[in-house]
């Protein structure tokens, strides 16, 4: 289906034309016309699917001919990552439109968002802490809101968002249109969206399963050497732009400052970076400046950058979902991407729940001529976080033979 079938305005065309959109993506075949038409909408899909610009537009088309100034549109998102790129789409979708819309997260200073809310704006995207810090300053008005998107529901409640969700969703009027997307359904979700959603049509894309073009395998290896087989696996690599997925923000800043040491185009993005060093993270990676990006679950989320060919899990995810969130990042909009997951022998539960997800069994990868029986260093005396402190999996040292070649995996490569 074409976007030209659909009567949008023609400053939309304008912005549907400038980001080179033809065909509409599957979700947005099947959930833009109820949009349109006014009805709420529970969308079941993650990033990469085209979900993004089933609310965008819309929102556009609802209040172009309207009065401005007025805010009437809030979308809700996790995370500051994912609200500047869904600003990003509103910019690119609606520049010609002369709606104003702005984001609103925290991390930064309030002054210069409190500034743009009160010269007017029509549309915010917000992370839900920020927005509710302005509700009860009394410098926001969401009484005049006719639309709300809850973007990647399951993601805020993963990040303990929901009671602050619950509070904003109180200050909005009843009558409104909802839409509600996430990538998958945990009963929490479920059930708020019963409280939320009016009589939904419900959109299901690859619910829990990640976009077929990707191709996926298993290294094993022992946790003192993930960084070394990081390293041996890139010079195997014909890779454009690779995102590696670490499980901490410390391990995310070591791994980035090795691979640079290796000489790769590499930086990471983890929480504890200040607000404009995420920002040229994200921005150096969309523009080839770094080919690698190490990043943390949280920082990485809804990171939208379309020439992702490889996503690499440095660290296996706590479980499936997340799987799905991290290797959704690569193959995105149809095209073709690679996901890799090192596995250490603790691993083997998440990595069984990750292929019952996948309803198929994963290839586990050897490299050749890569030494899995390198000793790990003798361990170093504890810093400050404390005693007991060790790396997953760190058990297999003094130079025993790993798990995976006792049981004989083959090398596919
Ligand atoms: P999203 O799932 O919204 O994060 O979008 C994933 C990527 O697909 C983004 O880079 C979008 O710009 C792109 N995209 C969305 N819709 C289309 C479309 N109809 N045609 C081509 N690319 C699209």
């Amino acid at each position: 289906m074409d976007f030209d079938s659909l009567d949008f305005h023609p400053s939309i065309h304008r912005g549907i034309q400038r980001l080179g959109y033809e065909t509409m993506t599957p979700i947005q075949e099947q959930a833009i016309p109820p949009v349109l038409a006014g009805r709420d909408v529970m969308g079941l899909a993650q990033t990469g699917t085209g979900k993004t610009a089933v609310f965008v537009l819309p929102i556009l088309q609802h209040l172009v001919s309207r009065s401005k100034g007025k805010l009437r549109a809030l979308i809700l998102a996790p995370t500051r990552e994912l609200a500047e790129q869904t600003h990003e789409f509103f910019i690119s979708l609606g520049s010609r439109t002369n709606l104003r819309f702005i984001t609103v997260y925290g991390g930064v200073k309030q002054g210069a968002q409190i500034t743009r809310l009160k010269n007017g704006v029509d549309i915010v995207v917000a992370c839900p802490g920020r927005l509710l810090d302005f509700v009860d300053q009394g410098v926001i008005d969401l009484s005049k809101i006719e639309i709300l998107v809850l973007d990647e529901a399951d993601r805020m409640f993963d990040m303990g968002f929901l009671p602050d969700v619950r509070k904003i969703i109180k200050q909005l009027p009843k009558k409104r249109q909802t839409l509600l997307f996430s990538a998958t359904m945990p009963s929490d979700i479920r059930k708020l969206s019963n409280e939320v959603l009016r009589n939904p049509v419900t959109v299901q894309i690859d619910h829990e399963m990640p976009v077929e073009a990707i191709s996926h395998a298993l290294y094993p290896v022992p946790q003192h050497l993930k960084t070394s087989l990081l390293v041996a696996l890139l010079e195997r690599m014909d890779a454009d732009s690779v995102l590696v997925f670490m499980r901490t923000k410390h391990r995310a800043k070591r791994v980035g400052k090795q691979l640079v040491a290796a000489g790769y185009k590499a930086t990471s993005l983890h929480g504890n970076l200040t607000h404009n060093k995420r920002q040229a993270a994200i921005e150096g990676f969309k523009n080839g400046t770094y080919q690698l990006l190490v990043a943390t679950d949280i920082a990485a989320r809804g990171i939208d950058v379309s020439s992702i060919s490889h996503v690499i899990n440095y660290d296996v995810p706590h479980d499936a979902n997340i799987y799905t969130h991290r290797i959704g990042r690569t193959g995105r909009a149809a095209k073709s991407g690679e996901a890799f997951t090192f596995v250490t022998r603790d691993d083997e539960s998440v990595v069984r729940d990750i292929e019952r997800t996948l309803g198929t069994k994963l290839d586990r990868r050897l490299i050749d001529g890569f030494n899995y029986n390198k000793p790990a260093p003798p361990p170093q005396a504890p810093r400050s976080s404390g005693p007991g402190r060790r790396e997953y999996g760190q058990r297999n040292q003094g130079g025993k033979k790993n798990k995976y070649q006792h049981h004989g995996y083959k090398n596919k490569r």
